[in-house]
């Protein structure tokens, strides 16, 4: 890791300076509390204070709701092409959480299999992070989320009137290079960074019991009646899942042009809270009730890869709890489950 200074002066000129140069997505003021990730023209267009984002910026960018991924031509015999898009771009303002989201994406798309079309976006783009104020439904200081020590290039922490910077991969040492007026760190710069560290993690305040949350969730795995309870209200809409930064699942289906010669074989994301999800050959569903999908969508963010990966793959973002309608809340319902098991 590399560490340097920069002045907030320097800072307005290091990003006119990136976005005369490259594709910049940042964060720009939307409705009301809500902010979006688009094309960035103007430093000044930067919502610096944003705190809500209905979807993760890099999962946006990386893993597309739609992809086409091949391209096929009708005739005699059957032509196809596979298709891999991307293109150079530099996402900026990335907070932690979001960060640590990608980072478990990146380890999911590039594990059992790799996959071309993320992997292409993912080295084409180059990511500058900076911390944002979390809301009253993150909690991603218990999810180890909160601070993020990879996944990016460049990482700034405001210190007032300097950002400390942490550069992470080679792409963020030469973007230094290119903008020749970082500074040095001294000892007192690393002492406010770490002063500052603490003023911002005190900024989480939902609290969660994760302790010996495996076991728990395990003791209670067959209670029917406090599963049924917990998905109640649930409408099976799956906005959890399209929002959420780590979810990956996705359906492949075919689009025939009007030609009927051409079409497009495409992916779109998908939903493990939908009933057509567990939906196969037959007319089976081998997971027709709603208090079954809500158990399988916790135990995959918080059982699975934690066992698989040795993390989990919810970093607390609290997206879920602010989209849903029904008001179920993840992590409520972690404290339940402990309550439940508490003597
Ligand atoms: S957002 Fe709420 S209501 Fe919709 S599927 Fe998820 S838990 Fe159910
Ligand atoms: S499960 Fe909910 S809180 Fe956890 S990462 Fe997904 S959207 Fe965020």
């Amino acid at each position: 890791m590399l560490y340097k200074i920069l002045g907030k002066n320097e800072y307005e000129d290091f990003l006119s300076d990136l976005i005369s140069k490259n594709e910049v997505i940042g964060p720009k003021k939307k409705d009301g509390a809500y902010s979006d990730f688009v094309a960035i023209k103007d430093p000044k267009e930067i919502d610096t204070d944003y705190q809500k984002t209905t979807l993760s910026p890099a999962k946006k960018i990386l893993f597309p709701s739609t992809e086409d991924l091949v391209a096929f031509k009708i005739s005699d015999t059957i032509e196809a092409e596979g298709i891999v898009e991307y293109e150079q771009k530099v996402l900026l303002g990335i907070n932690a959480w979001d960060i640590n989201g990608m980072n478990f994406l990146d380890r999911f798309f590039t594990t059992d299999f790799i996959d071309e079309n993320y992997l292409a976006k993912r080295k084409a783009l180059t990511v500058i992070g900076t911390d944002s104020v979390p809301t009253e439904n993150n909690f991603a200081h218990h999810m180890n989320s909160e601070y993020a020590i990879e996944g990016f290039d460049l990482y700034f922490s405001d210190l007032g009137d300097r950002f400390f910077v942490r550069a992470a991969t080679e792409k963020g040492n030469r973007l230094i290079e290119d903008f020749p007026r970082f500074l040095d760190t001294s000892e007192d710069d690393f002492k406010e960074f770490n002063r500052y560290m603490e003023d911002y993690r005190a900024k989480f305040k939902l609290n969660i019991n994760m302790k010996n949350f495996i076991d728990n969730f395990e003791s209670i795995y067959d209670k029917e009646q406090l599963w049924q309870k917990l998905a109640e209200k649930c409408y099976s809409c799956g906005s959890c899942n399209l929002t959420c930064p780590t979810c990956f699942c996705f359906n492949v289906k075919d689009d025939i042009n009007l030609d009927l010669k051409t079409g497009q074989k495409l992916r779109e994301w998908d939903s493990c809270m939908i009933p057509e999800y567990g939906l196969v050959a037959g007319d089976h569903n081998f997971r027709p009730d709603k208090e079954n999908r809500l158990k399988q969508r916790y135990k995959c963010k918080l059982i699975t890869f934690k066992q698989k990966y040795g993390k989990n793959s919810c970093v607390g973002c609290g997206r879920c709890i602010e989209a849903c309608l029904a008001k179920i809340n993840i992590a409520e319902d972690i404290n339940t489950i402990m309550k439940e098991v508490s003597i």
